[in-house]
């Protein structure tokens, strides 16, 4: 993969909020805050942990070392080291065991306290991976559903938030994420395709 490679997009409106998909990196983008799918010790990991704690520096180590862990479903805040991002929030994902193990409940929870934390922040630009599909092994179109919806829900109560942009890693994931939206747009309501 080029490190300079950006694919597919898409963009809904929700209220005053801009909802996007794009294939790509995170650690590139230039928002607020990117969302780290981190482990519970948050001590760094190999996929999307490794790519921004590469890019970001050992600032961010650094910082997570003081926050003893993070349990799943929940989530913290650090600096951005030398990522564009001023911050990074770092939430656990729920490990895939089948579905009944509260996976859905604690990966909405993944969503509604990282845009909590941004909220909380002041911050208005948010950029989250498919957090729980690769190593902890979420079905993707399941997953995706849960996240889109969760922060559709989320930006409809929270006008400050002006954008969420889910930054999709390959051709499958954001295959799966727009396919998602489709789906949700038609019973969202207020919703619309730029
Ligand atoms: P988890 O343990 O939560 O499953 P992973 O990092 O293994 O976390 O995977 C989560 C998602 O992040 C996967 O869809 C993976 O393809 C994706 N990913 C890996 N590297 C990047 C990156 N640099 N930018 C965006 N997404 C990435």
């Amino acid at each position: 993969m080029s490190l300079f490679f950006q694919g597919e997009t898409m963009e809904v409106m929700i209220g005053g909020a801009k909802l996007e998909l794009v294939e790509g990196d995170i650690t590139r983008q230039d928002v607020d805050a990117i969302v780290n799918a981190a482990n519970s010790s948050l001590l760094g990991g190999g996929g999307v942990d490794g790519a921004i704690h590469r890019a970001g520096g050992p600032r961010i180590l650094e910082e997570c070392r003081q926050l003893g862990g993070c349990p799943a479903g929940e989530a913290r805040l650090t600096t951005g080291g030398n990522l564009k991002a001023r911050y990074v929030i770092h939430t656990v994902g729920p490990i895939y065991q089948g579905g009944g193990q509260r996976e859905a409940q604690l990966l909405t929870s993944c969503y509604r306290e990282s845009l909590k934390l941004a909220t909380a922040k002041g911050l208005n630009s948010v950029a989250f991976p498919a957090i729980s599909t690769g190593a902890y092994g979420y079905p993707l179109a399941e997953a995706a559903r849960i996240a889109l919806k969760t922060v559709m829900d989320y930006l409809v109560q929270h006008p400050q938030i002006k954008l969420v942009r889910f930054v999709l890693f390959g051709a499958a994931a954001y295959e799966a994420y727009e396919q998602a939206l489709r789906e949700l747009l038609r019973v969202f309501p207020g919703a619309r395709e730029q």
